[in-house]
């Protein structure tokens, strides 16, 4: 029988070891080698798409030779006006995409110190380009799928008035 494909290194791409032993330089061109994949890895311009870019020696940004702008690695992704050093976000994809249950805000959070709040918000930009990227293609040959539950069984409503009602009424089917 096959080995599982989760089960092989091939399903070990993203490794949060990986990530956090990275220099801020290998991190930034790991990104850019995502964010550029479509173009082979090299930058070009979010704005206009024009691949003739200059690349500035100090600052990791790019020069656009058509539109004249300036960008960087995240320019125009979900990323955009970005706080946290890029490792972080490299780190926090790991997290998030290697969670096969799901990862709360608050564990997220703990793990890349940072408030619930940022973690939450991060958590929700990395779901919608998830969404955005799936709505994009149809799968094709052998599909597998893991699926995740949300919401599902209604809890009875647990208001004050009616949790001093249901006491009494339970001390009233007491045995005796
Ligand atoms: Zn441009």
């Amino acid at each position: 029988m096959a080995q599982h494909f989760l089960l092989s290194a091939a399903a070990r791409t993203l490794s949060l070891k990986g990530i956090m032993q990275m220099s801020d330089d290998e991190a930034h061109a790991a990104f850019a080698a995502i964010r550029f994949a479509g173009n082979g890895g090299e930058a070009f311009c979010p704005r206009c798409g024009c691949a003739a870019v200059y690349a500035y020696t100090v600052r990791r940004i790019w020069k656009c030779q058509g539109c004249r702008r300036q960008f960087s690695v995240t320019s125009g992704t979900i990323f955009a006006n970005r706080k946290l050093p890029i490792r972080d976000y490299l780190a926090a994809i790991a997290l998030f995409v290697n969670a096969a249950k799901g990862i709360s805000a608050l564990q997220l959070g703990r793990d890349l110190e940072v408030s619930y709040k940022v973690a939450f918000v991060l958590a929700h930009k990395l779901r919608e380009a998830i969404g955005a990227e799936q709505i994009k293609g149809r799968l094709s040959g052998v599909v597998e799928v893991d699926g995740a539950y949300v919401g599902g069984h209604l809890r009875q409503e647990n208001e004050a008035k009616d949790r001093k009602d249901r006491k009494r009424g339970d001390e009233a089917h007491l045995p005796r």
